[in-house]
C-alpha cells in the first residue's frame, strides 16, 4: 500500500485519489490534507512512492538485526559485571565453591553471547 509520512506526526498516509484522479493524503489527527495537483509533482510522487516500497523491507529488517545486537551488547555486559562481582567475593583463603561454580557458567554464557552475536556481525 503506497503511503506517505504525515510531515508532524509520522503516522502513515495512504495515497487516495479526488475526484479529477488526482493524488492527495489526508492525516485526521492532524488536519493535514495534502493536494498534488500538477504532472510534475504527481510524477515524482509516483517515483518517491516506488522507491519507498523497495526500500522499505530491507530497512526494516536492518532496523531488527541492530535491536538485536544491542540487546546481545547489554546482556554481554551484564554478565561481564555477574562475572566481575562474583570473582571478587572468591578470595583464595574463603574458596565458595558455589560461587566458583556459578562463575564458570556465567563465563560459559558469556562465551555464548559472543558466538550469538559474531553470527550476526556476518
Ligand atoms: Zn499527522
Amino acid at each position: 500500500m503506497p503511503f506517505l509520512p504525515c510531515l508532524l506526526c509520522g503516522a502513515k498516509l495512504e495515497k487516495r485519489m479526488d475526484k479529477n484522479h488526482k493524488p492527495y493524503f489526508v492525516c485526521n489527527p492532524c488536519g493535514i490534507q495534502l493536494f498534488i495537483r500538477r504532472e510534475h509533482g504527481i510524477g515524482l510522487l509516483d517515483k518517491l512512492l516506488r522507491n519507498a516500497e523497495k526500500n522499505e523491507i530491507p530497512f526494516k529488517q536492518r532496523a531488527e538485526e541492530v535491536y538485536q545486537i544491542q540487546a546481545l551488547l547489554t546482556e554481554i555486559n551484564g554478565v561481564k559485571q555477574q562475572i566481575e562481582r562474583l570473582q571478587s567475593q572468591i578470595t583464595f583463603l574463603f574458596r565458595d565453591e558455589d560461587k566458583v561454580r556459578a562463575c564458570n557458567l556465567l563465563k560459559t554464557k558469556l562465551a555464548n553471547l559472543f558466538k550469538e552475536l559474531e553470527q550476526l556481525a556476518k
